[in-house]
């Protein structure tokens, strides 16, 4: 990094702005010089802002954490226990088997290896288990891997997080969404039309149907420091992307955002500010009001949920084939 003194002359700073320390990362949109040390503590600490900033997690709480064993989650497992537990805040991590041979066992291993060095309670429930069937025999009928795969898991897998969260008593859930996805998501949003499920976006979330608080302490840091915190604590993590990943327009926007920032660093903190803005106008107001689910009970907005409905859809195909 280069700057100039009153008098003109250049001088390369080369040292870490905390400690004086050898730098190892300048964050482009604020200019600050940081150690690896330093780096990784000011992660911490803007963990802890976001989480106070937000309400997230309270005195009396006990927390889950979703781990799959990425890169995001075994950082925020890190960070967290490192903030408030294990002996302030019980935590237990939560990972989700979706049944997706030779993909999933790397990641649960290295979830347990964690888990286990910390301290921390770990329980791993699976879509067979759960749902009667695995993400394999559930693909199993369709003809290619699209979209519609991603969905589809999606929200079997944040009924298995919640309904985990449930049976370990927790009162909030965390998962290791970043900015990046954050704010992906929010564009999204507004891409699918889809602007009354904005509000699921609220930093600290619950609902009537499901008393566990939903949060994300990583929304306030971007992706990129996410992984470089991974690798400079030396976290095992799973690198292999899910066989079944189809991200569409998400890889697009992603694209569109990181060209965004390298041109105008700092833009995307700036549609983080404006996203929250307006989440906070339709906080309170979850899409449709809810009739529950004539299967399992939990809200829906036509009486049928979307796990019982995709439920249904995978048995009748399996059927049909049989
Ligand atoms: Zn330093
Ligand atoms: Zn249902």
């Amino acid at each position: 990094m280069r700057l100039y003194t009153d008098h003109g002359f250049l001088i390369h700073v080369t040292s870490c702005a905390s400690c004086g320390g050898t730098p190892f990362y300048t964050r482009r949109y604020s200019g600050e010089v940081l150690c690896s040390s330093c780096f990784r503590e000011s992660i911490v600490e803007k963990t802890r802002r976001t989480v106070s900033r937000h309400h997230m997690i309270v005195p009396g709480d006990r927390l889950a954490v979703a781990v799959s064993g990425g890169k995001d989650s075994l950082s925020l497992l890190r960070v967290l226990t490192s903030l408030y537990g294990p002996r302030n805040i019980p935590i237990t991590a939560i990972s989700v088997d979706e049944g997706v041979a030779g993909y999933r066992d790397e990641a649960l291993g290295h979830a347990r290896s964690v888990a286990s060095e910390l301290g921390v309670d770990h329980v791993v429930v699976s879509y067979k288990e759960m749902f009667g069937f695995s993400l394999d025999e559930a693909l199993d009928w369709k003809e290619e891997r699209d979209t519609s795969s991603c969905s589809f898991c999606g929200v079997f897998r944040r009924r298995a997080i919640d309904e985990a969260a449930v049976k370990s008593n927790a009162t909030v859930v965390a998962t290791a969404h970043n900015l990046d996805d954050y704010v992906q998501t929010f564009m999204m949003n507004l891409m699918h039309g889809d602007v009354a499920r904005l509000g699921w976006l609220d930093p600290s979330y619950s609902d009537e149907s499901f008393p566990v608080r939903r949060v994300k302490p990583f929304m306030e840091i971007y992706e990129e420091e996410v992984a470089l915190f991974a690798y400079e604590s030396r976290l095992p993590f799973q690198s292999v992307s899910c066989p079944y990943m189809h991200e569409g327009l998400r890889s697009e926007v992603r694209d569109y955002l990181n060209a965004m920032e390298a041109s105008h660093p700092g833009i995307k903190n700036v549609l983080l500010r404006s996203s929250l803005d307006v989440i906070a106008r339709y906080s309170g107001s979850h899409g449709k009001s809810s009739v529950p689910c004539a299967e399992c009970g939990k809200p829906s907005s036509s009486g049928l949920c979307s796990v019982c409905r995709m439920k249904a859809a995978v048995e009748g195909h399996v059927k049909s084939r049989a």
